[in-house]
C-alpha cells in the first residue's frame, strides 16, 4: 500500500506530465503555423510521450492500492519565437522535470518506500536521455542557418 505523501507526490507528477504534454502540444501547433512541419511532428510525439508517463504513473499508483487523480491543469504559454528559442525552452523544461523526478526519489528514500524508488529509477534514466536530446537539438538549431533549419526540420520529422 502506498502512503499518503508518496501518493500525493505521484499525483502532482501526473499533473506535471499532463502539463508538459500541453506545453509540447502548444509548441507543436506553433511550429506548424511557422511552417516547420518536422519540428511540429517531433514536438507532438514528445507531447504523446508525456501523456504515456502520466498513464504509467497512474497505473503504478493503482497497483499500489492508491487513488490516482486528475486535477486542474494550468494554462501553458503560447507563441515562442525562433526554433532555437523553442528548443532552448524544451531543454530548460526537461531540466526542471528532472528536479521534480529527483524530489520524488528523495521522498521515496525518506519514506523507505523501496517499490517507488524502483519505479522512479526508469524516470531518472529517462531524464538523462531527455536532457541530452533536447540540448542536442537546441545546439543544432542555434548553429543552423535557414537552410540548416530546414534540414533539421526534415530530420526531426522522421521521429517514430
Ligand atoms: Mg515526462
Amino acid at each position: 500500500m502506498i502512503n499518503e505523501k508518496v501518493q500525493q507526490a505521484l499525483n502532482d507528477q501526473i499533473l506535471a506530465e499532463m502539463w508538459s504534454a500541453n506545453l509540447y502540444l502548444s509548441m507543436s501547433f506553433y511550429m506548424a503555423v511557422e511552417g516547420y512541419d518536422g519540428l511540429s511532428h517531433w514536438l507532438k510525439k514528445q507531447s504523446q510521450e508525456e501523456m504515456e508517463h502520466a498513464y504509467d504513473m497512474a497505473d503504478y499508483v493503482l497497483k499500489r492500492g492508491g487513488v490516482p487523480k486528475v486535477e486542474k491543469i494550468d494554462v501553458v504559454p503560447q507563441g515562442w519565437g525562433s526554433p532555437e528559442e523553442v528548443f532552448k525552452h524544451v531543454y530548460e523544461h526537461e531540466c526542471h522535470v528532472s528536479k521534480l523526478i529527483n524530489n520524488i526519489m528523495d521522498l521515496a528514500v525518506e519514506q523507505r518506500d523501496n517499490a517507488t524508488q524502483d519505479f522512479m529509477w526508469k524516470y531518472v534514466r529517462e531524464q538523462v536521455e531527455e536532457e541530452a536530446t533536447a540540448l542536442n537539438i537546441y545546439e543544432k538549431a542555434k548553429k543552423a542557418s535557414e537552410a540548416g533549419l530546414l534540414f533539421l526540420d526534415s530530420k526531426l520529422g522522421q521521429r517514430k
